[in-house]
């Protein structure tokens, strides 16, 4: 089951977010037929999205925008408050493996370029922010949360995608020191740090109650816990206003030339074809 749990440990003095996502990525794959590399930076960056959709209230949202010029493209997510997320890359079909095994996200994601996050937060203008990329997700968005936010982070995202592409486990766990956090405490999480297994490793034998547990002892409160799912909010409705600004002459060509419009969601791929009589009504719609 995917999950996430907010907490406060040490004393209080740190906020916790874990999740577990790995049904999350498995539909990302089905839906956009993701190979290898395009399901190990997806599915990150789909985790990223579930933490910091967490970190918001009420309708905001939030997009993260990742393009180092690679061959992956644009990798896109968009995440609420709610637990839903979804998201693509622009070239799914991309698996390059490291020579001691996993896959290369470096160079799937290319180092030449920006991790922007857009938030929207029901203001007049989105808030975005963007730093350089290193290709290596968790310490970009370690460093994004220093420079944007002023908040010191440490970050591990786990995920392994098996020999069938189907993905075994996947999570993340960030740890954001609040502003009252004494040194000591700082020592304290660095040692743990340290002494932690890898997030994919301990995925694998824990659900996040119980690696939360290990990682603090009684030394923690759990705030809230949230199911968290793929989730895309694209309607045929929502495809038919995006019709209505192509104007009544595109509408018309189309009209003539194929008798139907089919239109695909990106973040999803559900497909909505609109016939000769829909089409039809929209122009009429428009023409009023
Ligand atoms: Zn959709």
């Amino acid at each position: 089951m995917d999950y996430l749990i907010k907490a406060l440990a040490l004393n209080n003095q740190v906020r916790v977010y874990l999740v577990q996502n790995k049904e999350v990525v498995n539909e990302a794959i089905k839906r956009h037929d993701l190979w290898p590399s395009a399901s190990s930076v997806l599915g990150k960056t789909l985790t990223m999205g579930l933490i910091m959709g967490a970190m918001l209230k009420g309708n905001e949202g939030i997009t993260i925008k990742i393009n180092g010029n690679g061959p992956l493209g644009n990798i896109i997510v968009d995440a609420n408050a709610h637990g839903e997320v979804k998201g693509y890359v622009d070239h799914p079909h991309v698996s390059i493996v490291k020579n001691e095994g996993g896959f290369d996200d470096a160079l799937a994601i290319g180092t030449d370029g920006y991790l922007d996050v857009i938030k929207d937060l029901k203001l007049k203008e989105p808030f975005t922010s963007s730093i350089a990329l290193s290709g290596d997700l968790a310490y970009d968005f370690t460093y994004y949360f220093l420079e944007s936010e002023q908040t010191r982070s440490a970050l591990s995202l786990g995920i392994l995608i098996d020999v069938d592409n189907t993905c075994k486990v996947s999570g993340g766990i960030i740890f954001q020191l609040l502003p009252n956090a004494s040194d000591e405490v700082v020592d304290i999480l660095e040692r743990k740090l340290r002494e932690i297994e890898p997030m994919s490793k301990m995925l694998q034998n824990y659900s996040i109650d119980e690696i939360i547990k290990i990682l603090f002892d009684k030394d923690y409160i759990i705030l809230d816990k949230l199911d968290v799912f793929f989730k895309c909010d694209c309607s045929k409705e929502r495809f038919s206003r995006g019709l209505v600004t192509l104007g009544v002459d595109d509408l018309e060509e189309l009209l003539h030339k194929d008798k139907q419009i089919e239109t695909v969601c990106h973040f999803c791929q559900e497909r909505y074809v609109f016939n000769e009589e829909e089409i039809e009504n929209l122009i009429k719609e428009i023409k009023k």
